[in-house]
């Protein structure tokens, strides 16, 4: 079961906070996700209680326009893995490109990343990714070659 917080809990004010501190973000429930089954949970809790829901892994991008949100963590969708022959990364919804660069640094490779290092590959890639190699190579979400598009079998 996804790790549902709603507003007066232990550490609920601690997991509405996005990178950007001086952001407020006074949402309905936080849902911190682990794997696609507490992403589920959390869609299923959301569509009951009639509330909108908003992926952020960082919060880089926090506008502090939440109202009625339930606010999806997915930092814990962490799974990255580096297929050096193929010379592509596979990496979950909560990675940064931080770690991204060091897996794949460390087999001569780089990925496109921007400036930051905390941002996740998810958020900057959807809003197209320019990165330091851009001129050479183009956006990151050029990039991409496949999306998990599986839809999971208690959302359907
Ligand atoms: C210091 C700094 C430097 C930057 N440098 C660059 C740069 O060089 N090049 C560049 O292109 N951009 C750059 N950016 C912009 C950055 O790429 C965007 O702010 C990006 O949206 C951050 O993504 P995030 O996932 O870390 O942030 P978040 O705010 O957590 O997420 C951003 C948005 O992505 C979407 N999203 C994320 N995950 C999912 C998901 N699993 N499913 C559906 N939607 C999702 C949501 O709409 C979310 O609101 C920079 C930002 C900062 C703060």
């Amino acid at each position: 079961m996804v790790n549902l917080l709603l507003p007066g809990d232990a550490g609920f004010e601690q997991a509405t906070r996005p990178w950007n501190l001086a952001v407020d973000q006074p949402v309905s429930a936080v849902a911190e996700a682990h794997d696609a089954d507490d992403v589920a949970d959390a869609v299923k809790l959301a569509r009951k209680q009639g509330l909108a829901v908003a992926a952020q892994p960082s919060g880089h991008g926090a506008s502090g326009d939440v109202d009625g949100v339930l606010l999806l963590r997915t930092r814990g969708l962490s799974t990255l893995e580096i297929d050096v022959p193929a010379r592509t990364a596979r990496a979950g919804a909560g990675v940064a490109w931080g770690e991204v660069q060091a897996a794949a640094g460390a087999h001569g490779l780089t990925g496109l990343p921007g400036s930051s290092p905390v941002v996740t590959v998810t958020g900057y890639t959807l809003g197209g990714g320019l990165s330091w190699f851009s001129r050479a190579h183009g956006w990151a979400s050029s990039s991409v070659r496949s999306s998990w598009t599986g839809s999971h079998p208690s959302t359907r």
